[in-house]
């Protein structure tokens, strides 16, 4: 007997719906099949690779053979893990936080968590970590993806809230779109550009990378700047559009603040210095100045060649700062739209899992804010220090500050930048947990105590994608083996450290089903941006919905800004000064080549769950570095030979691949690949050689530039 269960994709921040196909077999619901849900705003039926063969990511051979079914602890890191029962894993973890936080204090104590957590999964781990524990040393994987957006977007419009939508895609007369492969990131919506550009030939498209990617394949003009010149491109577009009398100054006049300042500053980025700097030719210089600011309507997408920089914060708002002196923003088809990597990176902002958020887009250094969640969440007062971001965790770790972490859903001794630091960080940690759906990820080599998370099929909850649209997740089979919702894991933990901490007081995570988390999030909510009071779980049910949805609405915003009144008190948005900064690593002798990491088209981050489907191999099947031809041929080296990647924090030895989509003097990654894989024994996989690095305001890490040698081996 068959069944379908409506759900959404756990891979990206597009947020298709699936439907999910089960059947009963003698061993219970088995699911058997994926398939786009058609009434779902988000991709209307459609799925890329990955969304469509996510139900052999869950079938009964990887369900028993590649997840964690059980949970288990070591006493010494040399030893093999050992099975033992929920309530003694649990226990065991309760009573050693309490003795570290009693020995060593509060901030001893540090959450790592995963834009890949559902919403509800965060408010759990938020507040344990905050209303309980009393550290804000809790943070995501969302500082490697989205950091630098949310800064972005709250200093220039006033607060962490994407002002446009995906209809926007098919009223744009003009698409800008910086630091995104589209076609291999973000599938489903480069196939609804694809639909935009068929319906409008007209439709100008500008793409703005490094690389020729099948993205930049696709545009009308394509601008290959040099690594990390973006901010220079940016400033000279608005030096442009100033100089050509293409700015909207009534707009600017009206509604916001710091123009002149910023006009000031951008005056020497001439189209001459602008391509001195970029490499690109005056021409195309002042072409995108034009579609970009002369179009009716102007959509920018942006995404990690943007965001992951240690000028990330500049870079996204160099970018809105174009959108604000043209007046595109705030109607159909215009403004920036940055894209989520992760499928809940935005719900984790929304709940504020992060050190630098608190709940309902609050601020952790507000003293009034802090109060409001605590009054809110009946817990003592939150704590006033800073919490670490993701680098600084470590770092911290690493100088044994922070003793004990708890990562959950998520990879860091693959994942983070400069491997040699992480390691040494999860090496010195007193205790390690990790909490996650897959067995073997290179993490596990450091953790004492492993905790089996239910995943993706088995797990109820929502997430908000890209366009601030919050969706249902649904279990459409039990958890496998002992595997439980992560959200189960964190309260029955929580539980028996409150019997200590707040002996015979009303218990804070009395939760027993998902629905009473997401109803603590959305009163946090209330007031806010992000209102979603007049929003409820059985409102999800018929329909996924946008925020914000106050009390008395019928659906959600659609875009925002519309009435032209900003998030700022005063309504207005603001240009914020900052001039242009070159990468943090510098290229020289030793290391002439600039290195990029990103995304395969069919793999999905660490692969602990698209690698175990084989077909999705086919479009890539081994890591390799990527090099220009002309490149190759000066080192006198060939397709497939073996390589060492040095940057001045470490190396690895991968098989070469030319590429011509490459500038001569860059080279290119691909991010999925762990030790096991690149390097061999010992080594420390693609993120040996990046750069931590990060953006003063965002906290996010360089992934997208490092100074680097390429030697034969
Ligand atoms: Fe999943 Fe993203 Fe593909 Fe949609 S585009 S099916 S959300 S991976």
């Amino acid at each position: 007997m068959g069944r379908t269960t409506r759900s959404t994709c756990p891979y990206c921040g597009v947020g298709c719906g699936v439907l999910i196909d089960t059947t009963e077999t003698p061993d219970g619901p088995c699911i058997t099949g994926v398939r786009g849900d058609p009434d779902h705003p988000a991709n209307a039926g459609r799925l890329c690779t990955k969304g469509a063969t996510l139900h052999l990511t869950a079938s009964p051979m990887v369900r028993q053979h590649q997840r964690l079914l059980q949970p288990a602890w070591r006493a010494d890191r040399r030893a093999s893990f050992q099975p033992v029962d929920w309530d003694t894993a649990q226990q065991q973890i309760a009573d050693r936080l309490l003795d570290l936080r009693a020995r060593h204090g509060r901030d001893a104590i540090g959450f790592y968590i995963s834009g890949q957590l559902l919403t509800e999964d965060y408010h759990a781990f938020n507040k344990l970590a905050r209303g309980l524990v009393g550290t804000n040393n809790i943070d995501s994987n969302s500082r490697l993806c989205m950091s630098a957006a949310v800064v972005g977007y709250k200093q220039t419009l006033g607060a962490d809230a994407p002002p446009a939508c995906y209809e926007d895609l098919d009223l744009a007369s003009c698409l800008f779109l910086a630091g995104t492969n589209t076609a291999w990131a973000h599938p489903v919506l480069f196939r609804r550009i694809e639909a935009a550009r068929a319906a409008r030939p007209d439709l100008k498209i500008i793409v703005v990378d490094p690389r020729r990617t099948e993205t930049a394949e696709f545009a009308d003009l394509h601008l290959p700047l040099r690594p990390g010149t973006d901010v220079a491109l940016f400033q000279g577009l608005l030096h442009a559009c100033i100089w050509e009398g293409w700015i909207d100054r009534p707009f600017i006049d009206q509604h916001t603040e710091g123009f002149d300042a910023l006009k000031a500053l951008v005056r020497t980025m001439t189209p001459a210095e602008t391509a001195r700097l970029t490499g690109l030719k005056e021409a195309q210089v002042l072409q995108a100045a034009e579609w970009f600011a002369r179009s009716p309507a102007s959509l920018s997408l942006y995404c990690m060649g943007l965001n992951q920089s240690s000028s990330g914060a500049a870079k996204n708002t160099a970018l809105i700062h174009l959108h604000l002196a043209t007046g595109q923003i705030g109607r159909p088809g215009a403004g920036p739209f940055s894209l989520t990597g992760q499928p809940n990176a935005m719900g984790g902002r929304e709940t504020g899992g992060m050190a630098t958020l608190l709940p309902g887009h609050r601020d952790p250094a507000s003293a009034e804010d802090r109060a409001a969640i605590a009054a809110l969440w009946g817990c003592d007062p939150l704590s006033d220090r800073p919490g670490c971001t993701a680098v600084e965790m470590f770092e911290a770790a690493a100088r044994g500050e922070i003793k004990a972490l708890w990562i959950a859903c998520t990879n860091p001794a693959q994942s983070m930048p400069d491997q040699a630091l992480v390691r040494e960080a999860l090496s010195r940690c007193e205790l390690v947990v990790l909490q996650e759906a897959f067995g073997g990820t290179a993490t596990a080599d450091f953790a004492d105590i492993l905790l089996p998370a239910a995943t993706w099929g088995e797990k109820d909850g929502t997430v908000t994608n890209s366009e601030r649209r919050i969706s249902r997740v649904r279990a459409a089979v039990p958890p496998a083996g002992a595997s439980r919702p992560d959200w189960q894991i964190v309260r029955d933990v929580a539980q028996r450290m409150e019997a200590v901490l707040r002996p015979g007081a009303d218990s804070l995570f009395a939760w027993d089903r998902p629905q009473q988390l997401w109803e603590e999030h959305r009163a946090a909510t209330c007031g806010k941006d992000l209102d979603i009071s007049g929003l409820s779980y059985e409102r999800l049910e018929a329909a996924p919905q946008q925020w914000p949805f106050p009390a008395g609405a019928e659906q959600g915003r659609a875009r925002l800004y519309e009435d032209r009144r900003f998030a700022h008190a005063d309504g207005r948005a603001r240009f914020v000064v900052r001039p242009f900064a070159m990468p943090a690593d510098r290229q020289d002798a030793r290391f002439p080549m600039a290195l990029s990491t990103g995304r395969l088209r069919d793999q999905w981050h660490g692969m602990s769950r698209s690698g175990t489907v084989p077909r999705l191999f086919a479009h890539a099947p081994t890591p390799a570095l990527h090099l220009h031809p002309a490149d190759m041929e000066r080192r006198r080296l060939k397709d497939g030979a073996l390589v060492r990647v040095t940057s001045r924090r470490g190396s690895v030895i991968l098989p070469l691949q030319s590429d011509a989509v490459l500038t001569p003097q860059s080279a290119w990654l691909p991010m999925h690949w762990g030790s096991e894989f690149v390097g061999g024994q010992g080594q420390l996989g693609v993120n040996a050689v990046t750069q931590p690095a990060f953006c003063p305001d965002a906290r996010q890490p360089e992934l997208k530039f490092a100074a680097v040698a390429v030697t034969p081996v």
